[in-house]
């Protein structure tokens, strides 16, 4: 039964009923004393409990519990929630894109991305999970004496811990393709943005998905993350790259499966046969989208030979002419960062990298007059390996520019970094057709700088090196929650051969055998 909302929020804290309403969907007796902030004017929006370990064994416990009539539940039913939810999530999307705001400081246009995403991962998963889960043929070793069929079943109960900067996308579109495999979820948002995870699990529950199948707790990550990674079947983790290690020293220790998505360093090349206009629409896009704290975020850009005068001009030009500010409106294309610790860490490294004989070329300062955390878009230059920023990730609008001679050194430089999760070329078609496969990271995007991979969700996306483990999207995103079983038959012969036939005999007849199958099936 769908509940009433109010159709949009006010800066300030939520209406009471709302924060009451969202806080008992949270699996916890703990009173709420984590404040949220809003980071458009760092006012507390409202409180949620800090949970701990009995309140991750509780929501185990529940979730065990229902897990079992879940993975019974017919597909059609599990499609058929997905799909209302699906619905819901775009009938609440200007109240969705308003929490989205209010608790991350984004502004409007990244807010509806968190909303298409979800939308479009719902119906993508919805449509194909049964297919997917429907054992399958396998071709048999012997052609009519063997038989092999591919079993899927859900692995239990998923953990899934997730970071604040893009908290409605990364809190559900994971999950959804757990919940279709027949899977429970217990979930840790980030303690700063736990309203928007929460809202959107409310409209799951509205879309009919029983209410101890999905749980929710509030929380320090090291305290509730780290309970939930060892108790989960499965962890489903986005973050940090220091946060992955730790997780997945634990998940190697108990042997169960883990997604790391991860940081990145990721690099944007422009080719001398670039369209100029495209490469400079697109580079801008790569450095404010949601203010630079996007994962897959450009924070290096190398520009060919000639192009490179060019470029940097209109690129420069165009971020000093762009709008930020606080608020709701769909013009404002960039807001703020999220937190004084996100402003703290920009700023910290853009100084050290100017300190060190780093140019700036536009940017480079904090906004205070626009709210607490705004920084402006920033482009440097002759960075060196002796600064921060070169290879570590800034997590903000912070991009270093360089001139190279050519593709190949280009290419060289993109792959220069710890990290392998996202890359850009703008270029003629085959120039970058052809050196795409030479970039290592887990997504090359060709004339765009990251959202051509992220929203293709048919191919799975995740990061090479540092920047993760396993890949979320595609066939993969859903089949990582489940446990193949392989169910074969050997039907008249055993593979072994016949008792009475002797073993020297029966090795030159198989010999023999594969010769001739290896003919047959060239
Ligand atoms: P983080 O690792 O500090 O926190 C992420 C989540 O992990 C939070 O919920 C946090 O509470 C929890 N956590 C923190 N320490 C933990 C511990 N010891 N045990 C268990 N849980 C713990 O990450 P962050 O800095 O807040 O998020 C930004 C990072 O996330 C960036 O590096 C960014 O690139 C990355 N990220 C990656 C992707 C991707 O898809 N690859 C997407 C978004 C963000």
């Amino acid at each position: 039964m769908e509940r009433m909302y109010p159709p949009r929020l006010t800066p300030g804290p939520l209406p009471r009923e709302l924060e009451e309403h969202l806080r008992g969907l949270i699996t916890s007796e703990a009173t709420p004393t984590i404040p949220v902030e809003a980071p458009f004017d760092a006012t507390t929006i409202g409180h949620v409990p800090e949970g701990g370990q009995s309140c991750v064994d509780k929501a185990f416990s529940l979730a065990r519990e229902a897990q079992r009539g879940w993975e019974d539940t017919p597909h059609a039913t599990r499609r058929s929630i997905v799909r209302t939810f699906h619905s819901l999530v775009l009938k609440h999307r200007e109240l969705l894109m308003d929490m989205v705001q209010l608790e991350t400081g984004k502004n409007r246009a990244a807010a509806f991305d968190e909303v298409m995403d979800v939308a479009s991962t719902a119906r993508y998963y919805a449509a194909r999970a049964e297919k997917l889960l429907t054992p399958r043929r396998r071709q048999g070793t012997i052609p009519v004496l063997s038989s092999t069929v591919e079993h899927r079943y859900p692995l239990g109960v998923i953990g899934q811990i997730s970071p604040w900067n893009y908290p409605l996308t990364l809190a559900i579109s994971d999950a959804i393709p757990a919940l279709l495999a027949g899977n429970a979820v217990v979930s840790k948002p980030d303690e700063r943005t736990p309203f928007t995870a929460l809202l959107v699990t409310s409209l799951l529950y509205d879309a009919g998905l029983p209410r101890d199948i999905f749980h929710t707790v509030t929380g320090p990550g090291p305290v509730v993350g780290g309970a939930i990674a060892e108790h989960c079947d499965y962890l489903m983790f986005t973050g940090s790259t220091n946060t992955g290690r730790i997780l997945g020293e634990t998940a190697g220790r108990r042997l169960i499966g883990f997604s790391a998505e991860l940081g990145g360093k990721n690099p944007l090349i422009i080719a001398e046969d670039a369209d100029l206009d495209k490469a400079v629409d697109g580079a801008v896009h790569g450095t404010i989208s949601n203010s630079g704290q996007l994962c897959v975020s450009i924070e290096r850009i190398f520009v060919v030979g000639s192009m490179y005068p060019r470029f940097v001009d209109a690129y420069v030009q165009r971020l000093q002419s762009i709008r930020m500010e606080a608020g709701f409106d769909w013009d404002v294309e960039m807001g703020s960062l999220a937190s004084q610790q996100q402003l703290d860490t920009v700023t910290r490294m853009v100084d050290e990298a100017v300190s060190k004989g780093a140019e700036v070329l536009t940017g480079g300062r904090a906004r205070p007059d626009l709210g607490p955390y705004f920084y402006e878009p920033t482009v440097l230059t002759g960075v060196t390996k002796k600064m921060e920023l070169y290879r570590h990730e800034v997590f903000g609008p912070v991009v270093y520019v360089e001139a190279v001679a050519d593709l190949a050194e280009a290419i060289v430089y993109a792959n220069d970094t710890d990290y392998g999760l996202n890359a850009g070329i703008f270029a003629a078609r085959d120039t970058a057709l052809a050196a795409a496969p030479l970039i290592r990271v887990g997504g090359v995007n060709i004339n765009d700088s990251y959202s051509a991979t992220w929203g293709n969700i048919d191919t799975p996306l995740g990061g090479a090196k540092d920047s993760g483990l396993s890949a979320r999207h595609g066939e993969e995103g859903l089949l990582k929650y489940t446990q193949t079983q392989n169910i074969s038959e050997q039907r008249y012969l055993q593979l072994r051969g016949p008792r009475s036939l002797k073993r020297k005999t029966y090795a030159s007849l198989m010999t023999a055998g594969l010769k001739a199958l290896a003919v047959m099936r060239r």
